[in-house]
């Protein structure tokens, strides 16, 4: 007997894979309105349940990705900027081009973005951009948690009013599926008066923070050696370089918190925190990340990490400490595109001992916990967001090694309940 009155839609598939518990063969998810509202074998959900089925044939079903690190202001930089001969010279190359753009090249950028994201099964985003007062212009196709990404390297008298003027913007928007945050840019362009402005506002508003932190090993010698080319570029801009010289990055980041208006620092305000990058660090940051309670998210970017050369990311070490590890594209300034299939081969060749379960939990599980939606997101379970996609698989025994290795674009997508790409592949009949 069906349990409701309500719409149904059943969804079958020749595999669901949940990301909560055994991937299930000939199995359905029924959709109601924005929510899985079942999961099961298909046999079992049709008695159960009432609805029109959509069979995807020899699919796989797979909750949607889940990006946790971009910038898709700079959809519009891919190819523009070839690998230099420092990350300074990058910056300076990057600052170059955006030089170039106006308010409307960074709409459509980010536009473009978002319908390519979409494109590679990515159904949420945690997007950074320079230009919040633009949000209410753009329609996200997916779901998106914006980060205003601020820098007050120039003016760091000012870090208060800039980070209020973001807040501000953010707090215009009023878009479906869409969250905000803060994003101070890094240690070298923004002050400790901003990353403690953000802290103070995110403990307040209950809203998350992320930054680049300890990215390369120009940051670490500018901060701990007060030397390099890093350090060199800031220092002719204006930046006040009084603060290198004695710590590593990490020690500089938990340090300028250590004011923090959030009382038990330590443990709340490090949850709020997505931290970008992590490839330095030294053998006293690691103590220090053993003492740390109250565990960060780090987001890892693979090809992003490729491109610079960066010293090999330490997922292990990071892992056995009990940080949780997310996969994100990064920009596309210092990338190809933004599938995330992409990132998790990326993520494979390096780490070869991983399972590929285990690296698809990155963009899936692991990227809804860093947003605080390990309940909602990431998994096809009762209760959460209709948010799905599905890809060719005709395996049984390497399934998660071919959800891996798929590397063209996904045709069908639901977000929010809503399917948003359908090639000729659906067919539609009346259940009863
Ligand atoms: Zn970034």
């Amino acid at each position: 007997m069906p349990e409701s009155r309500e719409r149904r839609m059943i969804i079958r598939a020749r595999t669901v894979v949940t990301m909560d518990g055994a991937p299930i063969e000939d199995g359905a998810v029924v959709v109601s309105k924005d929510r899985i509202a079942d999961v099961g074998k298909f046999d079992e959900i049709k008695r159960r349940n009432a609805g029109e089925i959509i069979d995807l044939g020899e699919q796989a079903l797979l909750p949607g990705l889940i990006n946790a690190h971009c910038h898709l202001d700079y959809t519009c930089l891919r190819g523009k900027i070839p690998p230099q001969r420092s990350f300074a010279d990058w910056i300076r190359a990057i600052n170059a081009e955006k030089a170039k753009l106006s308010p409307r090249d960074y709409l459509a950028s980010i536009s473009e973005g978002f319908v390519e994201a979409k494109r590679f099964g990515t159904t949420t985003i945690a997007n950074l951009t320079g230009f919040p007062e633009l949000i209410p212009q753009v329609r996200a196709p997916i779901r998106t948690w914006w980060f205003a990404e601020l820098i007050d390297v120039r003016m760091p008298d000012r870090a208060s009013e800039i980070v209020d003027l973001a807040v501000e913007s953010l707090g215009k928007t009023s878009l479906a599926r869409a969250s905000w945050g803060l994003a101070p840019h890094a240690l070298f362009t923004a002050s400790g008066n901003l990353y403690r402005r953000c802290e103070e506002i995110a403990g307040r508003e209950n809203t998350l923070l992320t930054t680049h932190l300890s990215e390369s090993g120009e940051e670490m010698e500018m901060f701990r050696d007060a030397s390099g080319s890093l350090y060199e570029f800031l220092k002719n801009i204006g930046r006040d370089m009084s603060d290198c010289g004695n710590e590593t990055p990490l020690q500089h980041f938990l340090k300028i918190r250590d004011s923090s208006t959030l009382k038990d620092f330590g443990a709340r305000s490090n949850k709020l925190w997505l931290i970008a990058h992590l490839n330095e660090l030294t053998e006293s940051d690691f103590k220090l990340l053993e003492r740390s309670r109250g565990k960060f998210n780090v987001v890892h970017s693979p090809r992003s990490h490729d491109y610079f050369k960066h010293s090999r990311f330490p997922f292990e070490r990071l892992r056995a400490l009990g940080f949780n590890i997310c996969l994100g594209t990064d920009s596309l300034a210092s990338n190809e595109n933004l599938s995330l299939f992409a990132e998790m081969r990326a993520f494979q060749k390096e780490f070869s001992g991983i399972s590929p379960e285990e690296i698809l939990q990155m963009v899936t599980v692991n990227s809804a916990r860093s947003l605080r939606h390990r309940n909602a997101l990431g998994r096809i379970s009762r209760g959460f967001r209709a948010d799905l996609m599905a890809i060719p698989s005709n395996e049984r025994r390497n399934l998660f090694e071919a959800v891996v290795a798929f590397d063209s674009a996904v045709d069908w997508v639901m977000v929010d309940g809503k399917i948003e790409r359908v090639r000729e592949l659906a067919c539609s009949q009346p259940c009863r």
